[in-house]
């Protein structure tokens, strides 16, 4: 299909750009990240202001993690971990970047943290559910209240529902399968529905149990979205975070509510602003170091897919999400395995026990030095 054809002339491009001039470096990728926002960078105008539209004959490219094998800048050696946190790695095996584009990773933190996690709740996804929920809300989640989370298999959603349990909030997750829900149940979810099901109000119904919805972190939209708008209380708020239903068709962002929907959030007083996790710059290094904290210690479980055959396969690992193909964070393995001393990081990481880990990473995985891998 498309992508997959397109990627292959943008290979050619990646290789005839090997040599790497000063200030640049030349990485091997170890992991790619696929995400939902990319599909507006396939449109001619991709809508918003914070990504720019795939140029065609230029690499499609994302947010990814590789090793430096070859540095043209004071300050990055070969074997260096590098990150590029948002969307300008190519997907290709080999790339050379500007190092002004990537952040260096400390040889520390793989100790604490699984490198991937950066691409992932240690990063933009951590981000957006956790300033979605606490600096975006005006009331967050708390003891007695009832969030249900859209896409809640997702790398976002997966997060959100943890999050909000740890504040006390009952959380209902809403996804396509019931291996997904399964999964979440797992994860601490209070109750799960498949959209899926043929008795998708009643099951919601059931999940909630005769209780109103206090919070809404919506990642779908469309007729998902209705159904559990209906069920809010007066008052409650809409954390309008993607609306992925629409992202193939030829819809504004956000698409307009159906007018029965609209009436009933004007009428119940329910807040519904949009959502942007960039909007919340201010907050991020700090939140990144809370969410660090957590998952070194365990207590955020960080699901994720990993799709293999290299940078190769990104394009179809890129339909496969956006079909529901994957559980938690998306990401596509470089051909090359990571280099031996983040092997042995990662295995001495396992050996430490999640209270030391999280201990560890409250001392020295500081706001301050998370904030290079998100400026
Ligand atoms: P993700 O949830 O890991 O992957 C996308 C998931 O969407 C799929 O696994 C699929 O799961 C679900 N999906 C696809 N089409 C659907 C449909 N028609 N109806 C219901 N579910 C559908 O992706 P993510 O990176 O965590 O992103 C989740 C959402 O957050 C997206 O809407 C994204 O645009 C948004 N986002 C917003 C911001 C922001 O700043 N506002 C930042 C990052 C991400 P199922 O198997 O459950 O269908």
């Amino acid at each position: 299909h498309g992508p997959a054809h397109r990627f292959v002339r943008e290979q050619d491009v990646v290789k005839r750009h090997r040599l790497p001039v000063p200030h640049q470096l030349r990485c091997t990728t170890l992991l790619l990240s696929v995400d939902p926002f990319l599909r507006c960078r396939f449109n001619a105008d991709p809508g918003v202001a914070y990504t720019s539209a795939y140029e065609i004959d230029a690499p499609i490219a994302s947010a990814g993690v590789g090793v430096v094998t070859e540095s043209k800048f004071e300050g990055f050696e070969p074997g260096d971990l590098v990150l590029e946190p948002f969307d300008a790695w190519p997907w290709a095996d080999e790339v050379v970047l500007d190092a002004s584009r990537v952040a260096r990773v400390p040889r520390a933190l793989p100790l604490l943290l699984p490198p991937s996690s950066l691409l992932g709740v240690v990063g933009q996804v951590g981000l957006t559910a956790y300033c979605g929920l606490h600096h975006h809300c005006a009331a967050p989640p708390a003891d007695g209240d009832v969030l249900v989370v859209s896409g809640a298999a997702g790398a976002v959603g997966s997060a959100v529902g943890q999050l909000a349990r740890r504040s006390g909030a009952a959380v209902v997750g809403i996804c396509g399968s019931d291996a997904k829900a399964d999964a979440l149940l797992d994860l601490g979810f209070s109750s799960v529905v498949n959209y899926r099901s043929e008795a998708l109000a009643a099951d919601l119904d059931a999940a909630l149990d005769g209780r109103e919805v206090t919070h809404y972190f919506d990642n779908v939209g469309g007729d998902l979205s209705d159904l559990v708008i209906s069920r809010m209380r007066a008052e409650g708020t809409v954390i309008l975070c993607g609306q992925i239903a629409s992202y193939d068709s030829d819809a504004p962002y956000p698409p307009p509510l159906p007018a029965a929907t609209a009436d009933l959030v004007r009428e119940r007083r329910i807040s519904r602003e949009r959502y942007l996790v960039l909007d919340h710059k201010a907050h991020f290094a700090a939140a990144l170091a809370e969410v660090a904290a957590l998952v070194a210690g365990g207590e955020l479980r960080t699901p994720e897919t990993r799709y293999e055959g290299g940078a190769g396969g990104a394009a179809d690992a890129f339909v496969s999400m956006m079909g529901g193909g994957n559980l938690g964070k998306a990401l596509v393995e470089g051909a090359a395995p990571p280099p031996a001393w983040v092997r042995a990081a990662e295995a001495a990481r396992s050996a430490l026990p999640p209270r030391w880990r999280e201990r560890l990473c409250r001392k020295y995985v500081t706001a301050e030095a998370l904030a290079a891998f998100v400026s």
